[in-house]
């Protein structure tokens, strides 16, 4: 039955009969306890008939007698002493699967991937090599094909550019290959040219006659097309091996090719900190990062057209441009189609869209049969989303040419599974450690590909996240029927805080103002306040932060007893921000931005992931999200008191 909150109707009472997501999260109650407990019973007792199963006729290393000395029971005393006590400190952990926990990305779990990983974890793969691991080996490449499609890639393995994709333990790894991937594929046609020179074979003439800024500028399909001819050349392909970044290191292939030292790689300000640490990581050093500054949250696509125009003109050579899909901060999205078409023949970018935060949003956009929903129809149900802006951006994440997702945010799966995904899959050869021409048919390119710890940048990896990832997407595909559901729940929630800014600023008239700063793309709202009459933005600052100490989570304080909700904060730094971009702030929120007296505006944080935000916690009309609004109210009523 629907019905009407703020004036808008909510798809289903999601504590009700009609709840479409109720059997697949354990609850903020622990609801469905006899659900998991009853499943994890099987499963593990299902366990232990395959080990007794294996060789029945062996004598079992461990006596029955055994288990009844002293020294066994003393033994097994102990080990439990420590489990109660970790059971006992586990206790002060955030309450992050509750609907009073609205801070970072994170939220209760799918049950399917949670026992999915709990179970498979008693099995111990390795997704190293299929000798041990060909189960889940298998489930990881069906998930990384499956988010392939999610963002638009083609999986047609007879067809160029095929897209594959594979784990990592998160968001930062799948950021360090891409620009790991991006650079060996950039500087792939200089070390050609090299390896022809070097062994006497004939050079083709488009590379011959250019300039290594112009080969640095080369569109990724031609260069990949390239290194796909080389590698398959018995001739040529050990002599590109040991002409390549990756054999040389940098200091010796700069000395030979002083533009490729000078690379740069684009991002906008508000991009994640693990973009500086590859960097540093890849040895590009972090001041060759190019910051373009934000607007309402996302790049100024102006700035970064202004800045790659500088950078030809000074014949500096882009590496790479990273545009992201949901900031960490605000869930912002850049504006990637725009980005996208910034590429020319003669001057391109590997595009990197960093979609850790709001990878799996595409799932809304997708039909059932994988193709893009039109617009109007991706609309119905929410107030807002999407804009015209995130629709396009979406639609535009299959020109990227590689992109990070992170189940372990908004897949709803426990942490240590990100996503690196690529859309044509010939990259991942220059991440082989084995020359391509010891494979010879199709056949073994297809199980080389298939293999996707053999240009994994990490070495043993668990197979308990693949097979996670796998159970989600199989009980929830990834299009707008099912995890769809789950996100667009995330995003309702988010509107209706959004929506209810308004009220609360006519009631807090007088004490302090309130504003949404940046307006959310998908499901992250910050607020910033500001004390009545004040402009200094210091202050406002301070009155913010003691409003977050008064809400949120200290670490003495876990237990989370008498907090009411928990929230996040952040700073964005003023320097990240363009001139048109502090004005308009500054002008919302009342203060000065241009007096030295503060480095950045402090902001609460909320990201809206629960799925119960909009039922109720006390059986009335009002929400979860009613409630914070109420509650955050009086606080700043008693602060100004
Ligand atoms: C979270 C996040 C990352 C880092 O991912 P981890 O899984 O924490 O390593 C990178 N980029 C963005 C945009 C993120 O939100």
């Amino acid at each position: 039955m629907a019905r009407v909150v703020q004036g808008w109707p909510v798809m289903a009472t999601p504590s009700g009969p009609a709840d479409e997501l109720a059997s697949y999260f354990l609850g903020a109650f622990g609801e469905n306890n006899d659900l998991l407990e009853g499943v994890l019973v099987e499963l593990l007792r299902d366990h232990v008939y395959w080990r007794r199963n294996f060789h029945p006729d062996d004598t079992p290393p461990i006596s029955t007698a055994a288990q009844f000395d002293e020294g066994y029971q003393q033994r097994v005393a102990n080990m439990k002493r420590e489990l109660h006590r970790l059971a006992a400190q586990l206790k002060r952990s955030v309450p992050t699967f509750h609907p009073r926990y609205i801070g970072h990305m994170t939220s209760d779990l799918l049950l399917p991937g949670l026992i999915g990983q709990l179970v498979t974890t008693l099995y111990n793969p390795n997704n190293i090599v299929d000798e041990v691991a060909p189960v889940t080996l298998a489930l990881e490449h069906e998930v990384g094909q499956q988010l392939c499609r999610m963002v638009g890639y083609a999986t047609n393995t007879q067809a160029v550019p095929c897209g594959a994709g594979h784990l990592t333990s998160g968001g930062t790894l799948a950021n360090d290959e891409a620009l790991f991937l991006a650079r060996a594929t950039r500087f792939a046609p200089l070390a050609v040219r090299d390896a022809c020179e070097a062994t006497g074979a004939w050079v083709e003439p488009a590379l011959r006659d250019a300039d290594d800024v112009e080969l640095l500028g080369w569109p990724t399909a031609r260069a990949l097309d390239l290194v796909h001819r080389v590698l398959r050349r018995p001739d040529l392909s050990s002599a590109f091996a040991a002409a390549r970044v990756e054999a040389r290191g940098l200091v010796s292939f700069a000395a030979s090719h002083p533009a490729a030292g000078r690379c740069v790689v684009v991002a906008p300000a508000s991009a994640h900190y693990s973009w500086a640490k590859a960097m540093r990581l890849l040895g590009l050093g972090e001041h060759q990062l190019v910051l373009v500054p934000t607007c309402e949250g996302r790049m100024e696509v102006d700035g970064l057209e202004t800045t790659l125009r500088e950078l030809e003109t000074s014949r500096t050579p882009v590496l790479a441009v990273i545009g992201v899909y949901g900031t960490t901060e605000f869930g912002s999205f850049d504006e990637l189609h725009r980005i996208a078409g910034l590429r020319r023949a003669d001057r391109s970018f590997w595009l990197h869209v960093d979609a850790a935060g709001g990878g799996y949003l595409p799932s809304v956009f997708r039909e059932t049969d994988g193709s893009l929903r039109p617009r109007e129809q991706v609309s119905a149900g929410f107030r807002h989303f999407p804009s015209e802006r995130v629709y396009r951006s979406t639609a535009a994440l299959a020109e990227a040419d590689s992109v990070t997702v992170d189940p372990h945010k908004l897949g709803y799966v426990p942490y240590g599974a990100g996503a690196f995904l690529c859309r044509d899959r010939r990259a991942f050869e220059l991440a082989m450690q084995q020359a391509a021409y010891v494979f010879t048919s199709t056949g073994d390119d297809e199980a080389r590909f298939r293999n996707a710890a053999r240009f994994s940048l990490e070495g043993s990896r668990p197979g308990a996240a693949a097979a996670a990832v796998a159970l989600n997407h199989r009980v929830l595909p990834l299009d707008h029927a099912h995890y769809g559901q789950l996100l667009s729940r995330s995003v309702r929630a988010c509107e209706s805080l959004y929506d209810q800014v308004p009220g609360l600023r006519a009631r807090l008239e007088g004490l302090a103002s309130v504003a949404v700063p940046f307006e959310p793309d998908c499901n992250v709202v910050g607020l910033a306040f500001n004390p009545q009459g004040n402009r200094s933005l210091a202050v406002a600052n301070a009155f913010t932060r003691r409003l977050f100490d008064a809400l949120a989570v200290r670490p003495a304080d876990q237990s989370g007893g008498d907090a009411a909700f928990f929230g996040s904060c952040t700073t964005v730094p003023l320097a990240h921000l363009g001139t048109a971009e502090r004005a308009r702030l500054s002008k919302m929120l009342g203060v000065e931005f241009e007096s030295a007296d503060a480095s950045g505006l402090f902001m609460l944080r909320h990201t809206l992931m629960n799925p119960w935000l909009l039922s109720s916690p006390d059986d009335s009309a009002r929400t979860w999200i009613d409630a914070y609004v109420s509650h955050l109210e009086g606080v700043v009523r008693a602060l100004r008191a």
